[in-house]
């Protein structure tokens, strides 16, 4: 069963819409396999978003999130990653699909919602940042 990392930005955290963006992925097919809202540190965005500190909007995005309480969710099941990565939509909401949660839930491409992971093995590492394996719990089909 794949595996993959979401985060509830703290724009979609602030608006309340924790549940409405927990649903789209139980409503797809994803289980919840873990999740936990918690504050970010600023040395814990900077080592999660490594990948980005040469970008040019590394700063504002480190920034961004930590500017409030996330909510970081393991979600499992066939495809998890790519089925979250086309639920959630384009990284600019401008360019989502309709019906995204970018598309419904986002401002713009600096507070855009969620994040996902963007291949299986960035989710394994993704997922170890925040869990540890007795954390997380596969549930299957009643
Ligand atoms: P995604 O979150 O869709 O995987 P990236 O991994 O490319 O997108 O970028 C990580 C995050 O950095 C984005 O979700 C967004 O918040 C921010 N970001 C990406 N590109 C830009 C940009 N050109 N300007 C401002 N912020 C950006
Ligand atoms: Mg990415």
């Amino acid at each position: 069963m794949e595996r993959t990392l979401s985060i509830i930005k703290p724009d979609a955290v602030a608006k309340g819409v924790i549940g409405k963006i927990l649903d789209r992925f139980e409503s797809n097919g994803l289980k919840i396999a873990a999740t936990r809202k918690i504050q970010l540190s600023r040395m814990d965005a900077e080592a999660f978003y490594a990948v980005h500190a040469e970008r040019p909007f590394f700063n504002d995005l480190v920034d961004f999130m930590i500017s409030g309480p996330v909510v970081v969710t393991v979600l499992e099941g066939e495809n998890a990653m790519q089925i979250n990565r086309d639920l959630m939509g384009a990284t600019n909401p401008k360019e989502a699909e309709p019906g995204t949660i970018r598309a419904d839930f986002a401002e713009n491409i600096d507070a855009n919602a969620v994040h996902g992971s963007d291949s299986v093995a960035n989710a394994a590492i993704e997922i170890a940042f925040f869990f540890s394996e007795k954390e997380i719990s596969t549930t299957s089909e009643q």
